[in-house]
């Protein structure tokens, strides 16, 4: 049961920041370390969500197919679900349910993931268009987001939270994704209002991290000059 309790990274936050952004593991690899995750793709090509086992990836566009197997990520988590749900639970938005569990949990140093099921009044997501070679940083990229919003719609979020303490490493606090149920709208979580539904947390004992020895750019790249919190901060977290 080691793999319920184990938190599946590949690639850092730090690598996005100046560029690097080769997808670096594949899906069908991926899958055989978690049935639910978040991600980036293959060059900055939209957000990942892996749900109940089903990789989806919400592209630049704003539309959503399922990624094949030879669809690669640079920087991506995954686990096995094993979440302690509480059932019909208002939040009122992103900040309340932090609120809310660090109220009830002293989780504020641990790693662990949430996942969100149920309606929405409103949703606010965003996704990033493919970039190609030679790759701009992250803030440059952020710059041609596109942003997506929905209300009245019931969908899933999955959010990993990793202490502050570790944020160069993967995005400090919470980093949410989000899918609708009919797919219509899905990305990177901006924020959201009005949750009336299923809260599932789950915690994690391990993290298991995989970095991309194979590749040329991450081996070479000098990380001195990189201010990798700022900009993990700036791209991440303005909502
Ligand atoms: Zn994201």
């Amino acid at each position: 049961m080691t793999s319920k309790i184990t938190l599946f990274q590949h690639g850092t936050g730090a690598m996005i920041v100046p560029g690097l952004f080769d997808g670096t593991i594949d899906i069908q690899e991926l899958l055989t370390h978690g049935d639910t995750g978040i991600g980036s793709g293959d060059g900055l090509d939209g957000e990942s969500i892996i749900n109940n086992g089903t990789p989806l990836l919400i592209r630049g566009d704003g539309s959503v197919t399922i990624a094949d197997d030879h669809f690669t990520v640079p920087f991506v988590n995954a686990h096995f679900a094993a979440y302690s749900t509480i059932n019909n639970i208002q939040i009122n938005d992103f900040q309340s349910l932090g609120n809310y569990i660090f109220k009830h949990h002293q989780y504020q140093n641990i790693l662990f993931s949430v996942k969100l099921h149920g309606q929405f009044e409103w949703v606010k997501t965003r996704s990033v268009f493919k970039q190609s070679k030679p790759y701009p940083s992250l803030v440059a990229t952020a710059k041609s987001e596109k942003r997506f919003e929905s209300q009245h719609l019931s969908g899933t979020v999955i959010a990993y939270y990793y202490p502050d303490a570790f944020s160069k490493f993967a995005v400090g606090g919470f980093h949410a994704h989000f899918i609708s149920d009919d797919q219509s709208i899905g990305g990177h979580l901006m924020n959201f209002s009005g949750f009336n539904g299923d809260l599932g947390i789950q915690k994690f004992k391990k993290l298991d991290l995989e970095l991309p020895i194979d590749n040329a750019d991450y081996l070479n790249h000098d990380f001195k000059n990189d201010d990798i919190e700022a900009a993990i901060n700036q791209a991440e977290r303005e909502s």
